[in-house]
């Protein structure tokens, strides 16, 4: 992998490490027990620390498994001491990516946050260039097992590139799935546990969104959504980072519009099929040649 490259890859992580760090002690203090303050804290400590979110911050509670933002509205939102909080940050630095996420709980830890962990660390020992995916997702799907819990079927770690969050190939949670990791590629892995039945599905709302496809819109709201996108650089973006700039009806016409030409693309909010509790664990690793580096440790 080019110097520079790594260099990027391995300071976005820091930072993203740093991030999750700052957020996970704000939430066992109890000091910031509202999700909207939480998520606006971590973001601008991304930017504090020189870096710029790859994607709004993921606050997702117990059966939320991801793709959970506050809006400007939901000031109830608040942490409850027994939830599992699933915080997930994304950081960039000129596109290079680092993708992270603990799952924190103020009671304590149960075995479900105990599985997960050592899903990911499981995992972890294996990842390296030629393995193939589906050894990764049975030695995530084995430790769940062990524990007597499900791993997430129909959730994945995911390849990074530049300016690219979701690219490649997928690291399943099952022993299923085709491909092999690859020399100087960056990957994100991430085992979900829960004590659900194992799998997500859509909900009917969504709070982050991304650019598919920048092209000449004729409604002036859509095109100011996609004026004031353009600087993500195909990145995912919060719709509450537009509630400071557009009056919210206008917006959510906007967006569904946006939605429905697939210019751009809703992430919904995943929840897990059962109610089950869901808790996450996701670190990135890059490859320099063979040499596995965990940049986000
Ligand atoms: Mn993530
Ligand atoms: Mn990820």
């Amino acid at each position: 992998m080019e110097k520079e490259v790594l260099k990027k890859y391995i300071e976005a992580g820091k930072i993203a490490k740093s991030v999750l760090d700052y957020a996970e002690k704000l939430v066992l203090k109890e000091k910031c027990l509202s999700v909207l303050e939480l998520a606006e804290k971590i973001e601008a400590k991304i930017f504090e620390l020189g870096a710029e979110p790859a994607f709004p911050v993921n606050i997702s509670i117990n059966e939320i498994a991801a793709h959970f933002t506050p809006e400007l509205h939901d000031k109830e939102l608040v942490i409850k001491e027994t939830d599992y909080v699933k915080i997930d940050v994304g950081v960039h630095i000129q596109g290079y990516i680092a993708d992270t996420a603990r799952t924190i709980r103020i009671a304590g830890e149960d075995e479900l946050i105990i599985c997960a962990r050592e899903m990911l660390e499981e995992a972890l020992k294996i990842a390296r260039p030629g393995v193939e995916v589906s050894e990764i997702g049975k030695a995530i799907s084995e430790v769940a097992e062990s524990y007597g819990l499900k791993p997430i079927r129909n959730l994945t770690g995911h390849g990074l590139e530049r300016y690219k969050l979701h690219t490649g190939i997928s690291i399943p949670n099952v022993p299923f799935g085709k491909g092999v990791l690859e020399e100087d590629k960056a990957y994100a892995i991430e085992p979900f546990c829960t004590n659900g039945y194992g799998a997500i599905k859509d909900s009917d709302r969504a709070t982050i969104f991304m650019v598919l496809e920048d092209r000449p819109l004729r409604n002036p709201a859509a095109r100011k959504v996609l004026d004031l996108t353009r600087k993500y650089n195909g990145l995912p973006f919060a719709k509450r980072w537009l509630q400071k700039q557009i009056p919210q009806t206008t917006l959510e016409l906007a967006l569904k519009q946006l939605v429905e030409a697939k210019v751009i693309h809703a992430f919904y909010i995943l929840k897990e099929v059962a109610h089950g509790n869901v808790a996450q664990f996701e670190h990135t690793v890059v490859f320099d040649g063979d040499k596995a580096i965990i940049t986000t440790r």
